[in-house]
């Protein structure tokens, strides 16, 4: 599975810890991040990330990207729903993608939780057989 990684700045670490607990679970998938999100799990777990621009540089645009070819299969986003953020327009656009392609997104800690286990009990393999449309 393709799971993407991203936090807001005051959530990163949430997002450490949480890829720190599991991180026998994610280091099974290929992982990708936003730029910092994906330098600071690297530092705290040593897992292999593929690391796009920082969130406000098109980081965010870059995994919708992937989403809209169908070639993500699971989001982990941290929001931060407390600070604006300069790229909101972004941040709206990715999770506005996920919906569009029915792609398990959390947006919080409890949420990511139930996720990362569906993902291990295989409730999310209907993503192994979705068709790779382009
Ligand atoms: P960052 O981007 O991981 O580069 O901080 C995350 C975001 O703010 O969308």
């Amino acid at each position: 599975m393709k799971i993407a990684l991203i936090a807001h700045d005051r959530k990163k670490d949430d997002l450490v810890q949480f890829a720190t607990a599991y991180q026998d679970i994610l280091a099974q998938h290929d992982l990708y991040a936003t730029g910092t999100t994906g330098s600071r799990i690297q530092e705290a777990t040593g897992l292999t990330i593929t690391r796009f621009r920082s969130g406000p540089l098109g980081g965010d645009q870059q995994i919708g990207s992937m989403i809209a070819n169908n070639d993500m299969d699971m989001v982990f986003f941290f929001r931060d729903p407390l600070t604006a953020q300069p790229h909101e327009p972004d941040v709206t656009a990715l999770v506005r993608l996920c919906d569009v392609y029915h792609i398990p997104l959390a947006t919080n800690m409890g949420t990511a939780e139930i996720l990362l286990k569906g993902l291990q009990k295989g409730l999310v393999d209907w993503r192994l057989n979705a068709e790779r449309r382009q």
